[in-house]
C-alpha cells in the first residue's frame, strides 16, 4: 500500500507539473503573439432580421498557436486578463478593428468585445476617442460589447466609464443577455443601445417554450426600452422565421455567415450588391 501511494503521488505530481509547463508555454506563446501582433481579427456580419441586409461587424480574435493549434479567444483573452496583458491586446483589437471599419461602406458598423480589465484601466475612454480620432471612424459606428461579468468587481465606476463612451457617442451592447442573474438589474442601471441575446435561448426555443417564452419577453422588453435586440447563434431558418415573427431586430450566426478574414468584407458585399 505505501508502495502505490508513492506511485500514485508521484503520478499526480507529474501530471501537475505537466500542466504547470503547458500553462507556461501557453503564456509564454500569448506574450509573443501579443508583442508580434499575430494575433489576427475576424468578422462576423450581424443582419436586419427582416431584410437581411448587414448592418455591421463583430470583430472576433483568432490566436493560432506556432504549433499549429487555436486556442479559443475565450480562453486566452481570460489568460491575458490573468497576465495583465489585457491591456496591450485589448487596444491593438480596437484600433484594428476601427482602422478597417474606416475601410467599410459608411452605413456599417463595427462591434468590439471589451472585457473586464480593459473598462477598470486608466484613461479608457480617452483612448478610446484617440483610436476614434486616429483611424477616422465616426464614433456612431463604434459598437462596444460588454457582459455584465464587468460589474461582479464591485467597481461601480464602470458605469461611469460607460457614460463616457455614451457621451463620445460609441454605441454599447449588453452581451449575452440572460445567461447572468442580474441582467435586468443592469438594463435599469444604464441606457444600453443594444441587448444581444445569449445564444442559449436562440437554441432552445424551438423545443423549449419557456426558452421561446424568455425570447418573446427579452424582444417586448427591449422594444418597451426602444432599444436593438440581436439575437446570437442563430442557425436555422426555423429559429430565424420564429425569431422574426416575434419582432427580433437583428440576427447573428452560422445560417447567415460565420466570421470572416478582413479581406474577405470587400468581396462579400460586392457579391451581395450584384445578387
Ligand atoms: P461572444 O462575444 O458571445 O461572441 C460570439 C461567439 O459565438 C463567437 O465565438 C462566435 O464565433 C460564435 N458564434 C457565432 N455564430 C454562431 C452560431 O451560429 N453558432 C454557434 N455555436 N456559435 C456562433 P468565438 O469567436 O469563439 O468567441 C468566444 C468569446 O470569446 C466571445 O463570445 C467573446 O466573449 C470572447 N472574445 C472573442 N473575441 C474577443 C475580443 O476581441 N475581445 C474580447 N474581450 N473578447 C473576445
Ligand atoms: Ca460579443
Ligand atoms: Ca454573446
Ligand atoms: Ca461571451
Amino acid at each position: 500500500a505505501k508502495h502505490d501511494g508513492g506511485g500514485c503521488y508521484r503520478f499526480y505530481d507529474t501530471g501537475l507539473k505537466q500542466i504547470a509547463q503547458e500553462q507556461r508555454a501557453l503564456l509564454r506563446d500569448l506574450r509573443e503573439a501579443i508583442a508580434e501582433k499575430n494575433i489576427v481579427l475576424a468578422y462576423q456580419p450581424i443582419v436586419d432580421a427582416q431584410t437581411l441586409a448587414i448592418r455591421g461587424f463583430e470583430a472576433l480574435a483568432r490566436w493560432r498557436r506556432p504549433n499549429g493549434g487555436s486556442v479559443s479567444p475565450d480562453r486566452f483573452i481570460r489568460l491575458a486578463e490573468e497576465a495583465g496583458l489585457i491591456e496591450e491586446l485589448g487596444d491593438w483589437i480596437l484600433g484594428h478593428a476601427c482602422a478597417e471599419a474606416a475601410t467599410w461602406p459608411e452605413m456599417l458598423k463595427v462591434a468590439v468585445n471589451i472585457s473586464v480589465g480593459q473598462l477598470g484601466g486608466r484613461g479608457f475612454i480617452q483612448r478610446v476617442a484617440e483610436t476614434l480620432r486616429r483611424t477616422g471612424l465616426a464614433p456612431h459606428r463604434l459598437e462596444v460589447e460588454i457582459t455584465e461579468s464587468i460589474f461582479m468587481d464591485a467597481d461601480t465606476s464602470s458605469f461611469g466609464v460607460l457614460e463616457g463612451l455614451r457621451d463620445l457617442g460609441v454605441g454599447i451592447a449588453l452581451d449575452d443577455f440572460g445567461r447572468g442573474f442580474s441582467s435586468l438589474g443592469f438594463l435599469r442601471g444604464f441606457a444600453f443601445s443594444k441587448i444581444k441575446m445569449d445564444m442559449s435561448f436562440v437554441r432552445d426555443m424551438i423545443h423549449d417554450r419557456r426558452s421561446a417564452a424568455v425570447v418573446h419577453a427579452v424582444v417586448g422588453l427591449a422594444a418597451d426600452l426602444g432599444v436593438v435586440v440581436t439575437a446570437e447563434g442563430v442557425e436555422t431558418l426555423e429559429q430565424l422565421d420564429q425569431l422574426r415573427r416575434q419582432g427580433c431586430t437583428e440576427i447573428q450566426g452560422y445560417l447567415f455567415s460565420r466570421a470572416m478574414p478582413g479581406e474577405r468584407i470587400p468581396h462579400l458585399l460586392e457579391e451581395l450588391r450584384r445578387s
